[in-house]
């Protein structure tokens, strides 16, 4: 899965850069997921039905022919919300200290892209508005960028990279020292897809269960030492 941040300081275009670049790649036949992140909530119509559910449920799923969401009332883990966007292609709003995944930098002046960890940009694009947007061959060269260089880690810190974040692995990759298969919670011992998506595993955890695993199985008839494949049917 391919995947960028879009981050920025307020008003300096991230939305029009966001709506830009996934236009193109919708026009391109990808399923793109979007993120968006914000410190203030999401402002809603007030007085709507979901809205009024919303205030004082855990969660709301609402669907129709041309909609569906779930919509939960605290934080969830970023971890737990990517699985759900069936995506080829991530773009994330805001979210600077998520350090899993390369970015774009919209630069409103010359040096205020310090804070947002310039190590981790694909590309710095200077400020833009929706009058004053980007230009189709500007999106191009960025939308090939993400396609060329995106990418997402599991973020779990877990350090078996050697690396104590996952944001300084990323940095690595990003200047071309390293490279995604070095994560060892995504290309470890063991590989789980839950739907047909994979889960990170920490490898400490992944080294537990395929122990416990093939010592369990190795006590079977027939048992082979070699790769396991397992799959466990918990739906209808
Ligand atoms: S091994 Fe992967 S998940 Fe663990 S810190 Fe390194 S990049 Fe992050």
């Amino acid at each position: 899965m391919k995947a960028v941040a879009i981050v920025g300081k307020k008003k300096s275009g991230k939305t029009t850069l966001g709506l830009a670049l996934v236009q193109y790649f919708t026009d391109k036949g990808l399923k793109v997921g979007v993120i968006k992140h914000s410190h203030h909530g999401f402002d809603e119509e007030e007085g709507t039905d979901t809205q009024q559910y919303k205030q004082i449920a855990t969660s709301v799923a609402a669907y129709s022919p041309s909609q569906s969401f779930v919509s939960w009332s605290k934080e969830k883990p970023l971890q737990d919300l990517i699985p759900l966007l069936d995506a080829d292609v991530i773009v994330m709003e805001g979210g600077n200290k998520i350090g899993w995944m390369p970015r774009i930098i919209t630069v409103r002046e010359d040096d205020d892209d310090k804070e947002f960890f310039p190590e981790l940009a694909l590309a710095q694009i200077p400020a833009c508005t929706k009058d004053n947007p980007p230009s189709s061959e500007e999106i191009e060269r960025l939308a090939k960028l993400v396609m060329e260089k995106g990418f997402l880690l599991p973020g779990l810190n877990c350090g078996a990279c050697g690396r104590e974040f996952c944001r300084d692995f990323a940095a690595d990759i990003n200047a071309g020292k390293a490279t995604l298969n070095g994560c060892k919670s995504t290309f470890g011992k063991m590989d789980v897809t839950c739907n047909d998506m994979p889960l990170a595993l920490n490898p400490f955890v992944a080294d537990m269960l395929s122990a416990g695993i093939s010592g369990m199985l190795s006590q079977l008839k027939g048992y082979v030492p070699g790769d396991l494949k397992i799959t466990i049917k918990t739906g209808s």
